[in-house]
């Protein structure tokens, strides 16, 4: 990517990691653990769904915030988990893919100058996202191999500027999700400085832990919380890039001010479709209860793969991602460690300082999906077992 005619807003995020690693993988034909998408097909109940929905005409743009099935299906799915009912329309807020709702979120939040917390390694987009809304990350760094949040870092990070935090749980891309005592911080600390908490939840029903459980349910934190999820993961269709927010109607008024103009509206076949789908999973527990049983699978193939191949792992709680010391193997530092692995073993994985601020990034951990097929993983244990780098 020729960075001269990009706004120096942008200009440090350059090109996607994703982009950079699923196209050395083609390049080198190998067996792609980098970019998380599942390398298996959705459910039938909701692709029939979808086709559906385009044969009986849902071909024009939705309302703005959402098609009134879609805000009440995910009212009622959000309902499982924060324990009440969001108003499908003065609450509830559907977007083009969780990545949308953060942009949107920040985008509509944000005055030029504030500040943001977000924690380090956090998800790529944040960081771009606050930037391009003329922003400034403060980034409170997480210490391997806990990566746990403390109170005192967060309250350190705060200036008369900081408006939120950002947190992930579970978390991508360490596979940590936040306990008792870490909500119970961030929360202490968001209503002590007066923050709005912007919680990612994508990974909300892969999880290996015990359940998901959203910080907004803390007393105090539903009037602050802006939750974001979609479909993507709990669906393995992270193409359809159906998204949401859930936050109370002040919050939601501003998500909704940059949405209309960033993608008006997310597609609506897929937006009709998603209400079915939510709703059936709403009815059937089978679905869900199945979906956690083969990740919690796949993570322990990935994770005897890995260690066979001689790589020390970070058993992720939630997610479907493990990271791997790259050290173990006789590198320095992630990067050259990622590009050495997807030409000469043909296995590609993400080095995780992509997810951190690169002046103080950990170089030590390269990052591997599991969302993938028991082939394809067992494909890249057996190329890794058999590769041997020159030290
Ligand atoms: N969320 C996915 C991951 O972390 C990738 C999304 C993307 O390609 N932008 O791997």
């Amino acid at each position: 990517m020729n960075p001269s005619r990009v706004t120096s807003r942008l200009r440090p995020f350059g090109e996607s990691i994703f982009t950079t690693m699923s196209r050395l993988a083609v390049q080198h034909r190998a067996v792609n653990l980098g970019q998380g998408f599942p390398d298996f097909d959705g459910p039938a109940f909701a692709k029939d769904a979808a086709k559906a929905a385009i044969d009986a005409g849902f071909g024009q743009y939705a309302r703005a915030f959402g098609l009134p099935d879609t805000n009440a299906a995910i009212s009622r799915f959000a309902a499982r988990s924060l324990g009440w009912s969001p108003d499908p329309d003065a609450e509830v807020t559907v977007t083009a893919g969780c990545t949308e709702a953060i942009a949107a979120v920040l985008l509509g939040l944000l005055e030029p100058g504030d500040e943001v917390i977000l924690l380090d390694p956090c998800y790529d987009s944040y960081p771009a996202c606050v930037a391009m809304a003329g922003a400034v990350a403060r980034r409170v760094r997480l210490e391997s191999p806990e990566f746990r949040i403390d109170a005192d870092a967060l309250r350190h990070a705060c200036s008369a500027r900081t408006r939120a935090i950002l947190v992930n749980s579970p978390h991508n891309p360490t596979g940590r999700m936040l306990d008792a005592a870490e909500r119970q911080a961030i929360s202490d600390v968001a209503l002590e400085r007066n923050l709005i908490v912007l919680s990612d939840e994508v990974y909300e029903m892969i999880t290996y832990a015990g359940p998901h459980r959203s910080i907004a349910t803390l007393p105090g934190m539903r009037e602050r919380t802006i939750v974001m999820s979609s479909l993507g993961k709990t669906l393995s269709l992270t193409g359809w890039k159906i998204g949401w927010t859930v936050a109370p109607p002040e919050l939601t008024a501003a998500v909704r001010a940059s949405h209309q103009f960033l993608t008006f509206c997310a597609a609506t076949p897929l937006q009709k479709a998603a209400a079915t789908a939510l709703d059936a999973l709403a009815t059937d527990d089978g679905y869900l209860g199945q979906l956690a049983h083969e990740y919690a699978r796949r993570r322990e193939l990935l994770l005897g793969e890995l260690t066979r191949a001689g790589f020390r792992c970070i058993a992720p709680e939630g997610s479907y991602f493990i990271l791997a010391d790259v050290t173990d193997r006789g590198f320095d530092d992630d990067v050259t460690a990622c590009r050495a692995m997807v030409a000469e073993a043909g296995v590609a994985a993400i080095p995780a300082s992509a997810f951190y601020d690169p002046s103080h990034a950990d170089r030590r951990y390269a990052r591997f999906a599991f969302c993938k097929r028991d082939e394809t993983i067992q494909a890249a244990g057996e190329r890794l077992a058999g590769w041997r780098p020159p030290c």
